[in-house]
């Protein structure tokens, strides 16, 4: 029985300000119920990816020209962020961006307008079941939070559209060793009980490989290597440049 495919990135190129280009056609997939890796140092172009898939890079003078990108088998190209995430696709930027004067709670609310159902506050219970160190603090405000619960409320906040996939750029980026564990955890729950499929970016490709079940590693711009995760654990080009135990 085939594995179903929900996103499928083929070949795409991107330039920014028209004369840089940074993706030099990447491909990659995303299956229903999986957890996917991007990974690869600074600069390789992971971000780019994901806001391509996004549409988020006109912000930034970035155009794909090159290439395809689909969703359950429909071209998303000139799909919109709001518009991606009616379909079922969400994406939690680098940086953890939460509304630093909302509180825990009204920022994981904002997360629910595209609902229409008024599940909401079954919704929130679902994130504070998953993120209990959200519901302790769910009437700090953000900005006076942790580095790692902004993060956990970032999450939790696209958690609230109910999305099918979640792009994660860079969960770890900032956080203690003992954070990027849970922080990674919780997404292994939410895949295995909830069905989130995810695409995950990170420099951090210990822990990457450990919690995904593929990886693809990019390389200025291009796919250099891919392949089942505990294979490309085990990889000794991985392991040499990657994984820092040559
Ligand atoms: P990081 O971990 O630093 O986010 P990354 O793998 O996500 O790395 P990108 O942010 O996608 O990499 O950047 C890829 C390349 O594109 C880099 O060389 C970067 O300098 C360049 N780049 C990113 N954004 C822009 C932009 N708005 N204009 C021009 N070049 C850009």
């Amino acid at each position: 029985q085939s594995v179903e495919t929900l996103l499928e990135v083929n070949n795409i190129e991107v330039i920014y300000n028209h004369v840089i280009l940074v993706l030099k056609g990447v491909s990659l997939t995303v299956p229903k119920g999986g957890i996917t890796a991007l990974l690869g140092g600074n600069g390789a172009g992971k971000t780019t990816t994901l806001k391509a898939i996004s549409n988020l890079l006109h912000s930034e003078r970035g155009e794909v020209t090159k290439g395809s990108i689909e969703y359950r088998g429909e071209p998303v190209a000139d799909s919109s962020p709001s518009e991606l995430v009616k379909k079922g696709v969400i994406q939690v930027m680098e940086g953890r961006h939460c509304f630093e004067h909302l509180t825990i709670e009204e920022n994981l609310m904002t997360g629910a307008y595209t609902r229409r159902d008024g599940g909401a506050a079954a919704d929130l219970e679902m994130v504070y079941n998953y993120f209990p160190r959200l519901k302790e603090r769910r009437k700090s405000q953000a900005g006076y939070t942790s580095g790692g619960e902004q993060q956990m409320c970032a999450i939790g906040r696209a958690l609230m559209s109910r999305p099918e996939t979640i792009l994660l750029d860079e969960p770890s980026m900032g956080l203690a060793p003992q954070l990027v564990e849970e922080i990674f955890g919780i997404v292994k729950n939410l895949n295995e009980k909830e069905g989130v499929s995810f695409l995950l970016a990170e420099q951090n490709t210990n822990v990457a490989l450990r919690f995904a079940h593929h990886g693809y590693i990019l390389e200025s711009g291009r796919v250099v290597m891919e392949g089942p995760a505990a294979e490309l654990r085990e990889n000794p080009d991985v392991k040499e440049f990657y994984l820092g135990m040559s």
